[in-house]
C-alpha cells in the first residue's frame, strides 16, 4: 500500500471512530461513546463546575471567541483555574469537531473543580479539570416543529433558583428547578416551560432565553437569567432592523398579551411559540418579527465576521 493510500485509510478510520462525536478527557481524544467522567469529580457529584456551548453550522463556528470570553468570565467567578489556557481550549474544541467530521455540531466545554484527594473538602485545594466534546447539532425545538411553533407553559409550581444561591449568569448544571417545571409542563401537553422568579418576573427556560413582541417592541428579561449569546445576537439583529428592544423584566401578563413569543439558544437558534398555556399567541403561528429575526440569524451564521471555518 502506498504511503498516500495508507494516510487516506488512516484518516477514514479516524473519522469513522469519531463519527458520533469526539470528546477531550484527561489529555486524550476519545469517541463520544467511550467518554466518561471520573465518578469522584465534584463537577459531577456536586455540580461544582461551569460550562459553555458553542456550535458549528455548515462547518463554521459561530461567535467562538464570544463563547470563550463568557466561559472565562464564568470560571473566574467560581474561582476555577482550568489546566489549559484559552488558546489551548480553542484548539481542543476545533480538534474535537475536526475529528468528528461533523459540519453541524454542538460543542460543549466544561471546567470542574476536580477530584478531591484523601477526602479533601476545601475547594481551594482541588486540581481543576477541563473537558470538551463535539456531537451532532442539538435542536431544543426540531426544525419541523419550528414551522408551526410550539406550546410553552409558564411554570406555576416551580420558580427559578434564586441568583443569590446560584448565579444564572454563570452557565451551570443546577437544572433541578427546570426539570421539575418541565414535568409540570408535560401535564398540560406543553412542550417546554419558562420559569418566573420568586417575584413573578419571567426568567428563562431549560436551555433558552425568551423574547416577546408586544405593542411594537421586543421585550426580553434583563436579569435572573443567562445572558445568552443568541439573545445578544437577536438584540443586535433587532437594532439593525429598526425593531425597538426593551431589555427589562416583565411578568406573565406581558407574555399573555404578546402577539409573538420566541425562544433563543445555541441549541436550535430562534424558536417560535404559537401556544402559551393552552391559548394561541397572536394568530397562533410564527409571526413576521420572528420570521425576520430567524432568517437574519441563520444568515449571520454563515457570515465571515461572526464565524470561524473548520479546516477538516
Ligand atoms: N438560558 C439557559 C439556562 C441556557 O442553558 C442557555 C443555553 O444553553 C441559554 C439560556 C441560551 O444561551 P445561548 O444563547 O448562549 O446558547
Amino acid at each position: 500500500m502506498s504511503a498516500t493510500i495508507k494516510k487516506i485509510t488512516a484518516e477514514a478510520h479516524k473519522q469513522k471512530k469519531f463519527k458520533n462525536g469526539c470528546a477531550w478527557i484527561n489529555n486524550h481524544y476519545l469517541p463520544i461513546e467511550d467518554a466518561g467522567v471520573p465518578i469522584m469529580d465534584v463537577g459531577f457529584s456536586k455540580s461544582d463546575c461551569t460550562y459553555d456551548v458553542v456550535s458549528t453550522w455548515k462547518g463554521k463556528f459561530f461567535k467562538l471567541d464570544e463563547h470563550l470570553d463568557r466561559f472565562e468570565e464564568n470560571w473566574k467567578k467560581l474561582n476555577l483555574t482550568p489546566p489549559v489556557n484559552k488558546l489551548q481550549m480553542k484548539d481542543i474544541l476545533i480538534e474535537c469537531v475536526k475529528r468528528s467530521g461533523l459540519r453541524d455540531s454542538y460543542v460543549e466545554m466544561i471546567v470542574t473543580r476536580g477530584i478531591p484527594v484523601n477526602g479533601e473538602r476545601d475547594p481551594r485545594k482541588f486540581s481543576n479539570r477541563f473537558y470538551a466534546y463535539a456531537i451532532p447539532y442539538v435542536w431544543i425545538v426540531k426544525p419541523e416543529d419550528q414551522l408551526t411553533g410550539i406550546h410553552l407553559a409558564i411554570a406555576k409550581q416551580s420558580i427559578r433558583i434564586d441568583p443569590r444561591s446560584v448565579d444564572p449568569k454563570v452557565k451551570n448544571f443546577h437544572w433541578g428547578d427546570m426539570t421539575k417545571a418541565l414535568y409540570e409542563a408535560y401535564e398540560t401537553e406543553a412542550e417546554t416551560t419558562v420559569l418566573p422568579n420568586a417575584d413573578g418576573y419571567i426568567t428563562e427556560g431549560p436551555g433558552f432565553n425568551i423574547f416577546a413582541f408586544s405593542e411594537g417592541q421586543l421585550w426580553t428579561p434583563e436579569s435572573g437569567m443567562l445572558e445568552g449569546i443568541t439573545r445578544r445576537t437577536v438584540i443586535e439583529i433587532a437594532a439593525s432592523e429598526q425593531v425597538p428592544v426593551k431589555v427589562r423584566n416583565f411578568k406573565r401578563d406581558l407574555l399573555e398579551k404578546a402577539s409573538e413569543i420566541f425562544l433563543t439558544s445555541t441549541a436550535g437558534g430562534i424558536m417560535p411559540v404559537s401556544i402559551l398555556d393552552g391559548k394561541p399567541v397572536g394568530k397562533g403561528k410564527p409571526g413576521p418579527v420572528y420570521q425576520k429575526i430567524y432568517s437574519e440569524y441563520w444568515a449571520a451564521r454563515e457570515k465571515p465576521e461572526y464565524t470561524e471555518k473548520v479546516n477538516y
